[in-house]
């Protein structure tokens, strides 16, 4: 296999592992134990999402199934709504539609990384950064969040940039610690990125991965990097929302406020990119049901109800919470032996994310897409002190 199918495997080896061989894939789908590994689904979809598929899946023309490309109507409707939501005057020509913010996220490094180009993470990260830069030849530089609230670290970002950074990857909500950074630390970042910039004589480029845009508890407010950082690109993806990641749906939005000359440039490969990445487009029925999908949404309420009785008998049982702004992930420090105090849940058919996976040793992380009943039968063993 080529280098860079290795490297990425290799990336990636502690998830395959962890999916596929552990006593978590031993056990996976078993309808008996108390899922909180990934965020997957495990109730029935929205109703309102199966209502629109269903129609979109209706032929009304010849050309329904034909090849669809970034299709106008969905790119004018996202370039209205989704810049009434960031307060940005987005063109139909800024958004691409893609298979989910995984495809949003690949076609953004085929557009800006040529191969040994530098692209920087902050960590605990989403765990494919690594190996999807890996497979597109770039360099993945890890720049640690400062712990205990996992704030992003601008010094230790604006020290790892250097000659052949192109790329600094932001993640906000954050997946997995669940913070949503505010608006002074984001113009900060940019602050950072512009004198970078300029210090090495080539343009840093944001990439803003914002999937849980819209999973926010406590009225909690959010800030696009790309109303304060002009040269960013937003990945977004309905999976998260809708609770169903296997529909594939989302995109790539360039920020409106980058300088006409370089939005233009992006603009002219978007299409020619996609293609040759494997028609990375979402497929024609989910296109279609953009304007139905959009105001849909799981119920935030529950999971903010999840947290709250999760949180508590972490609690009590010693490990170190840290509530979530965001997302439908809690970030937890065990209290005891990380390996031990993992399968002592497993034992009792609780699964948690190690954080291992995230090279996180001494974390774990809860999905709070399980569902109530997971939730009831796992609170006593997960209050129960070691
Ligand atoms: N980015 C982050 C931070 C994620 O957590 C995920 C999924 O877990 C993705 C991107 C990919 O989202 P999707 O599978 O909807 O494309």
């Amino acid at each position: 296999v080529s280098r860079r199918a290795a490297a990425a495997d290799r990336a990636f080896e502690a998830v395959k592992s962890f999916y596929f061989s552990s006593r978590y894939g031993e056990r996976r789908g078993d309808a008996t134990i108390a899922d909180f590994t990934f965020g997957n689904p495990h109730e029935m979809p929205l109703d309102g999402l199966v209502a629109a598929i269903r129609e979109a899946a209706v032929p009304l023309d010849e050309n329904w199934f034909a090849y669809k490309s970034s299709e106008e109507a969905p790119q004018a409707f996202l370039a209205e709504t989704v810049g009434r939501e960031l307060g940005l005057p987005l063109e139909p020509s800024d958004v691409a539609l893609t298979a989910g913010a995984f495809g949003a996220i690949s076609l953004a490094f085929r557009l800006l990384l040529d191969a040994r180009d530098e692209a920087i993470f902050n960590a605990p990260a989403w765990f494919c950064y690594e190996p999807m830069l890996l497979a597109a030849d770039a360099v993945p530089r890890e720049v640690a969040l400062r712990a205990p609230r996992f704030d992003l670290d601008l010094e230790a970002i604006e020290a790892a940039i250097g000659p052949n950074t192109r790329l600094v990857i932001v993640n906000t909500p954050h997946n997995p610690t669940g913070r949503i950074y505010g608006r002074a630390e984001l113009a900060g970042l940019a602050e950072v990125l512009e004198r970078a910039s300029r210090r090495i004589g080539r343009r840093v480029f944001l990439l803003s991965d914002e999937p849980y845009r819209r999973i926010r508890f406590d009225g909690r407010a959010f800030t696009s990097p790309a109303a304060v950082y002009p040269w960013t690109l937003v990945s977004y993806s309905y999976g998260k929302v809708l609770l169903a990641p296997g529909q594939r749906l989302g995109y790539l939005a360039l920020s409106p406020l980058m300088p006409a000359s370089d939005r233009q440039q992006l603009r002219d490969v978007m299409f020619a990119s996609q293609m040759a990445l494997g028609w990375c487009f979402p497929n024609a029925v989910m296109q279609y049901a953009v304007p139905q999908l959009e105001p849909l949404s799981i119920d935030v309420t529950a999971l903010a109800r999840r947290r709250d009785a999760l949180s508590e008998a972490l609690g009590r049982a010693g490990h170190g919470v840290l509530p979530p702004e965001g997302t439908f992930y809690l970030w937890a420090r065990w209290s005891g032996d990380p390996v031990r105090q993992w399968e002592a849940l497993a034992d009792e058919g609780v699964f948690v994310m190690p954080g291992t996976l995230m090279k996180q040793p001494d974390y774990f992380r809860i999905s709070l897409t399980a569902s109530d009943a997971m939730v009831a039968q796992a609170l006593p063993y997960l209050a129960r002190r070691a």
